[in-house]
């Protein structure tokens, strides 16, 4: 058999690309190193990211109907961002910092726009939880983000907790009642650093007029 792309490995991502170059009619091989499968589970989960990308191949739906949808890690509202919702991208003024550029590391943050309280940049030190302040103008109420308001944003760029009020206390019920530990986030950090991992799972919007 001819083919037109040579796939080395049969994981998910030389899977999906074989998917991928099917639909459009390229004829593909995918070749690996080992003969059998896996014999452990490596897909207990799939990210949101992930079922995005299966959206575009018509297979999110199906995906989902077929799993556990777990939303208890979702809580609150702030403005027109829910909890669940992915971070909306605000387009910076000039010279500003992009709210997206954060997310390249790969953390639990927090994000505000506005000015973040002493009280909850002390509990953001504390946890060793990432805090990004952004100046809060027009670009900000347009993607519906609330001036002072906390967002705490998953490593997939998902809002895990939208609170109006920008305090503290609820951001340590939060994690306290759902035992969320974010030492692994640092450590995927610290690897992505050294260039050991790859690279940003979310595009950097460039710098534009806001
Ligand atoms: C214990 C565990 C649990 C996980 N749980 C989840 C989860 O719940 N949800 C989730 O989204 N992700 C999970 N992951 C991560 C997920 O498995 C990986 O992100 C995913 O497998 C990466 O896919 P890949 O195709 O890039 O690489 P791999 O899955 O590593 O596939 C690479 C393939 O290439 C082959 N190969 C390597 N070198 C060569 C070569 N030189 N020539 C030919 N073939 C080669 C390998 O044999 C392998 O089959 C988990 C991972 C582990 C280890």
């Amino acid at each position: 058999m001819t083919v037109e792309v040579l796939i080395a490995g049969a994981g998910p991502t030389g899977l999906a690309l074989a998917l991928w170059l099917s639909r459009l009619g390229v004829r593909v091989r995918i070749v690996d190193k080992v003969r059998e499968p896996g014999t452990t589970s490596r897909a207990l989960v799939v990210q949101a990211r992930t079922l995005e990308l299966y959206q575009q191949i018509g297979l999110g739906r199906t995906l989902v109907d077929s799993g556990l949808e777990f939303t208890g890690l979702s809580e609150g509202r702030a403005g027109a961002v829910h909890a669940g919702d992915r971070l909306p991208w605000v387009e910076p003024a000039p010279g500003a910092k992009d709210n997206f550029g954060p997310l390249a590391s790969l953390r639990w943050q927090v994000h505000v726009h506005g000015a973040a309280s002493p009280e909850l940049a002390r509990a953001c030190a504390a946890r060793d939880l990432p805090l990004h302040v952004f100046s809060f103008g027009p670009a900000a109420a347009r993607a519906g983000m609330v001036r002072d308001a906390l967002y705490l944003v998953r490593p997939d760029g998902y809002v895990a907790l939208a609170d109006p009020s920008g305090g503290r206390a609820r951001l340590e019920r939060y994690l306290e009642s759902r035992g969320l530990r974010l030492e692994w986030a640092c450590g995927a950090e610290a690897l992505r650093e050294e260039g050991g991992s790859p690279g940003p799972t979310h595009p950097v919007q460039p710098d534009a007029e806001g």
